[in-house]
């Protein structure tokens, strides 16, 4: 597979044109939901003119479309944003233009980023990477396509339960989660604000670490931001690695835990130790989650009321315009969970849920502090299974919810987790470890994998 170092021989323009013909040839993927090639052609003749300089000139890269960047309509892949055209950028996508790199075009995802399979997508699914007649995963779904069939070395995507890691382990490409407030999300379509990532899809580490180098950073536009503490780190010394037990259990993949266990040998083998830990409280964590995330929705998805910005319906009255407007413009799951979410904090049952919720994700941050102590890195599986087929599980909200099971917990406590390739199973679909930190430990995760890719 390409990497980023791979673009600094040829021209900016012949990196874009390959980039775009690289995406019409795999269209019927449908990874992209629109090119952003003008724009691209036009930056790539300022990098070979001098006018634009930097660490990743002339590389091209993809933005998922709840990115607000220029050159196509931010869609959040939804028919509320369809027409929708950013009047600014996200700092993330203007902090990596300011280092040369450019943007040739928009991932598809679940609407609004609501899923796990991009089949959320209003405008239709993006199919996976290796088997087109699975799920590429999601939410960022066509971003991991896009960097798994070499059309750009790296993509970026939003990761609030799961949505960077899952996809990338299930075409085979690395994903990282970042610490809780590592990168803006000034200018990202907002899902849920508490558990809400910006990070990247690459093809190796080391590109991960580079990548989210430059991105990172506080940002005054979002006072989550923490100062950039990530400074790639070159040496990884013996590390104490907790395999946890309840990612290993029967209902998980056996090819799933062999590759785990490989891994787990590897690392083994390497000089680190491997010792395997128990987290009980991580049979709570789906539910937290799938209480905490609605609520937020809920409250963020709010403003698209058909009057401010974005799609309205024909209507004769105010009541009519809100409520055609939500109704035409979200998909059933965006419609769900915005049900739930005012559920969940209306007066009755605040208590009963929301607050209950938010009790137990203190709980979850304690448990996870506690091993901490005297683990380095937590290893265990990205998802249940490899890719799933598409439709498998469009018509069971639960049981697409069970997939997102082992990145959820990460996402709740704020931590930095990785999404690493650990080979496939016989049929050849990809498999991924995930390797989890704590709290700004996010560039050690990275070296870790980066030594691990000799072995
Ligand atoms: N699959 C998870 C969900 O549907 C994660 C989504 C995400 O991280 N954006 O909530």
């Amino acid at each position: 597979m390409v990497k980023i170092a791979d673009y600094a021989s040829s021209s900016a323009v012949a990196n874009v044109r390959t980039a775009l013909e690289r995406a019409k040839q795999y269209e019927a993927h449908h990874a992209l939901l629109n090119l952003t090639e003008t724009r691209a052609l036009e930056r790539a003749a300022k990098v070979e003119s001098g006018e634009i300089t930097g660490k990743l000139a002339g590389v091209p890269f993809v933005v998922k479309d709840n990115f607000l960047a220029f050159g196509a309509p931010t869609t959040a892949a939804s028919t509320m944003l369809e027409n929708f055209n950013a009047p600014l950028q996200a700092t993330a996508v203007e902090r990596l233009e300011a280092e040369g790199a450019i943007c040739i075009g928009k991932a598809n995802l679940d609407a609004f980023a609501h899923g796990g399979s991009t089949e959320n997508s209003a405008f239709g699914p993006t199919k996976n990477a290796i088997d087109d007649t699975r799920v590429a995963g999601g939410s960022s779904g066509g971003s991991a396509v896009v960097t798994a069939l070499d059309i750009v070395p790296f993509a970026l995507g939003t990761d609030t339960g799961g949505s960077i890691r899952q996809p990338a382990s299930f075409n085979g490409v690395y994903g990282v989660k970042p610490t809780y407030g590592t990168v803006s999300r000034y200018g990202v379509v907002a899902m849920a604000s508490s558990t809400d990532t910006i990070g990247c899809l690459t093809t190796t580490a080391d590109d991960a670490a580079l990548v989210m180098s430059i991105m990172a950073g506080k940002d005054e536009r979002d006072m989550t931001t923490l100062p950039n503490f990530f400074t790639p780190e070159a040496t990884v010394l013996p590390l104490r690695i907790g395999l946890v037990a309840e990612s290993m259990n029967d209902d998980v993949d056996a090819d799933v835990r062999a590759a785990t266990s490989a891994y787990a040998e590897k690392l083994r083998a390497a000089g680190h130790t491997v010792e395997e830990v128990s987290m009980p409280i991580l049979k709570y964590t789906l539910a937290m989650y799938y209480i905490i995330v609605p609520a937020e929705i809920s409250s963020n998805l709010a403003r698209y009321d058909g009057i401010r910005y974005g799609y309205r319906a024909e209507a004769l009255t105010l009541a009519e315009l809100y409520g055609k407007t939500r109704d035409e413009g979200f998909v059933t799951e965006n419609k769900r969970r915005i049900m739930i979410g005012s559920y969940v904090l209306s007066s009755g049952f605040f208590d009963a849920y929301y607050q209950q919720a938010q009790k137990a994700r203190t709980l979850l941050i304690a448990e996870y502090q506690k091993l901490f102590e005297t683990y380095d890195v937590l290893l265990g599986p990205v998802t249940p299974t490899p890719a799933f087929k598409l439709g498998e599980n469009t018509g069971d909200p639960i049981k697409m919810y069970l997939t997102d099971i082992m990145t959820v917990p990460a996402s709740l406590a704020g931590l930095p987790a990785l999404s690493v390739p650990a080979g496939t199973n016989e049929a050849g679909l990809p498999i991924g470890i995930q390797l989890t930190g704590w709290r700004r430990s996010d560039a050690r995760l990275l070296a870790l994998a980066s030594s691990m890719e000799a072995n």
